[in-house]
């Protein structure tokens, strides 16, 4: 057995982080040495919260892992993964919808380098319609988050709105 640290990478954008997110995080935390959960910049996306919010809700909610830290993705996942020393890049999937895009973007960063496999891990199936987008339209309404999301993110949801609904 090699004694080398086996490191995985998950990148995503995490607008904001949920249960299917922390999930899939926990579970890879179990699977690899170390995880880096990388947080995309997503500029095209508009996202919610400032990369730096996506940041440090992601260390409040994965800080009893010790394991798993947080980074910030600004350029090339394929790069980062490589710079990291990461032998695998972990994606989540939920329903056959996800796979095309995953599958071309596993297939691109094979290209770009082949020493890092792509590693899926299968939603768990109380999480199977759980996406941010979904999380912030229902929080955007008014509606309950908490089941979809960890504590300080429901709570995050709740200001963020509160703050828009003052300011219309
Ligand atoms: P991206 O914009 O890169 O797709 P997301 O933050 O939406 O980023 O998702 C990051 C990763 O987490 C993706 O692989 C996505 O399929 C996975 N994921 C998102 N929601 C869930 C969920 N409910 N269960 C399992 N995996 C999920």
């Amino acid at each position: 057995m090699g004694t080398q640290t086996r490191r995985a990478v998950y990148p995503g954008s995490f607008d904001p982080p949920t249960m299917g997110h922390l999930d899939i995080i926990q579970r890879a935390a179990q699977l690899f040495d170390e995880l880096i959960v990388a947080v995309a910049v997503n500029a095209q996306k508009r996202p919610l919260f400032s990369l730096e919010e996506r940041v440090e809700m992601l260390r409040e909610c994965c800080a009893h892992l010790p394991n798993v830290r947080i980074a910030a993705l600004e350029g090339l996942l394929a790069r980062f993964a490589q710079q990291v020393g990461a032998c695998a890049i972990v994606r989540g999937l939920r329903a056959v919808s996800d796979f095309e895009y995953e599958f071309q973007m596993a297939t691109m960063n094979r290209q770009l380098a082949p020493e890092v496999d792509t590693c899926f891990l299968m939603t768990h199936q109380q999480y199977a319609f759980l996406s941010s987008s979904i999380v912030k339209e229902v929080a955007r309404l008014g509606g309950a988050v908490d089941n979809l999301v960890p504590p300080n993110v429901a709570r995050k949801l709740a200001e963020r709105f509160a703050l828009q609904r003052q300011e219309a």
